[in-house]
């Protein structure tokens, strides 16, 4: 049998990994390449499988990294099954179908200013598209064993990162290999924290932040005093860019403790103006097994924040000058409701901007990070006058510790540790880190399209 690495190894998005067992393929995850252009590109690179040869796509959780490519790969000619826990399946259907949108808008206005080579320029996929793919998606259970072929089975377990995110045990013969997906904190805020490795032959782990620890200051901390600086002291707006799927439900949850606790004025109206925020709240509300979230949680979560969807409320939101806090999309300001905010509030010192995630390389939201004074938005450059403040301590991923400490939960060491999903530096750094804390002799930092055999 091999495996290829055809996408997050050597960076942290595209990932797919193909897996062969003889003439059986399967593809574990089916994401997107997404940050700098150069990255982007690689969505439009023929594949070296055919879509039409992988019988199963087993997807660990709804990121777009992981699940985005799935609408393109179903037009490719993939007629398989995409199983997932159902959480994921609800969520990949509302980034799968943004993504569709986003895909068509840019498409759009690469023809409107001719900025592109290909005349005209396409979408990779359509909203359309995504909407059929769905049709190919089932759903399993954590723990529930599935068949692909004879000798070959897998079963989910939780791997705490977003809501109804899961790492593979795949029972290939008599081998067992471990794929981590994306693996969670040690204690997640809303989810249960990540089950134990166990035995494995192989394990493929991700490595985002292998290089990486992180902040230890509670994010409640950091967003009580961003709330009582800009609200109280300056008399401004806060606004909060945010993603869509489990950060805005982190940060409902902990203003619902702060108003519990008194810590916010009462009066002061808080927003959730994402369309697609406002979805992903409510699939958390439909799986209470896949959460820590009590009823009685989120119903105060409810009654904290006012859900916004409809575009004419967000306009009216932004054009409503008194004190407010705002969560809205997307995470990076890479586009989204939050801009529509930003050209209002971005241009006065009194307003402040509270990072929340990741902000990759060439987002405005780095920019924002970085100091810039102006970014560019809706074609012409906004000064930067608001202020920027950044929680650090919410990441969805475990850090190098984390990692060390999940990967001792094996109950041996592997024949073989492969590590992907990470920049070489994060990669490297980990696997430094491994082969001196616990002393395992083979890891290996994956490259992608080289295939690893495993007789
Ligand atoms: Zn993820």
């Amino acid at each position: 049998m091999q495996i290829t690495f055809l996408g997050g190894a050597g960076t942290v998005t595209g990932s797919k990994t193909l897996i062969e067992v003889g003439k059986e393929k399967i593809l574990l995850d089916c994401g997107l390449f997404q940050g700098l252009k150069e990255l982007r590109l690689k969505n439009w690179d023929k594949l070296p499988v055919k879509a039409s040869e992988i019988s199963y796509i087993i997807l660990t959780h709804a990121h777009l990294d992981h699940c985005g490519y799935i609408p393109l790969f179903v037009k490719q000619g993939f007629q398989g099954k995409i199983i997932c826990t159902p959480p994921t399946r609800d969520l990949a259907e509302i980034i799968l179908k943004d993504s569709g949108k986003i895909q068509e808008e840019d498409a759009e206005r690469a023809n409107k200013y001719g900025y592109t080579k290909h005349h005209p320029a396409k979408p990779l996929y359509t909203v359309e598209d995504a909407i059929f793919a769905m049709n190919f998606f089932e759903t399993i259970e954590l723990h529930e064993w599935v068949e692909l072929f004879p000798d070959i089975k897998f079963q989910f377990k939780n791997a705490g990162h977003i809501l109804g995110s899961a790492f593979v045990e795949l029972h290939i013969q008599d081998k067992t290999f471990i794929f981590s997906g994306d693996i969670g904190r040690k204690k997640p805020l809303l989810l249960h924290p990540k089950e134990k490795i166990g035995h494995a032959d192989y394990i493929v782990c991700e490595s985002t932040y292998g290089d990486r620890l992180h902040d230890k200051t509670p994010a409640i901390i950091t967003l009580w005093e961003a709330i009582n600086y800009t609200i109280l002291d300056k008399g401004g707006t806060l606004l909060i860019p945010t993603f869509a799927v489990e950060r805005a439900q982190e940060l409902i949850y902990l203003l619902s403790i702060l108003k519990k606790e008194k810590k916010i004025p009462h009066d002061l109206p808080i927003y959730l103006d994402s369309p697609m925020g406002v979805d992903a709240t409510e699939v958390f509300a439909n799986y209470p097994n896949y959460h820590t979230l009590s009823k009685s949680e989120i119903r105060e979560m409810h009654n904290t924040v006012k859900l916004i969807k409809d575009f004419q409320t967000s306009v009216d939101i932004v054009n409503d000058n008194r004190q407010k806090i705002v969560l809205a999309g997307s995470g990076m300001s890479t586009g989204g409701r939050i801009l529509y905010y930003y050209n209002k509030y971005l241009g006065d010192d009194k307003n402040t901007i509270l990072l929340v995630g990741y902000q990759a390389e060439g987002t405005r939201g780095r920019s924002l990070k970085e100091g810039d004074n102006e970014i560019k938005f809706f074609g012409t450059y906004h000064e930067v006058r608001a202020e920027i403040m950044e929680i650090s301590s919410l990441s969805a991923h475990a850090d190098q510790h984390e990692i060390l400490d999940w990967l001792k939960t094996a109950d041996k060491p592997p024949k073989t540790l492969f590590l992907n999903h990470g920049e070489p530096h994060q990669s490297n750094a980990l696997r430094a880190k491994i082969q001196d804390a616990l002393k395992w002799e083979k890891v290996i930092v994956a490259k992608m399209n080289e295939p690893f055999y495993i007789d």
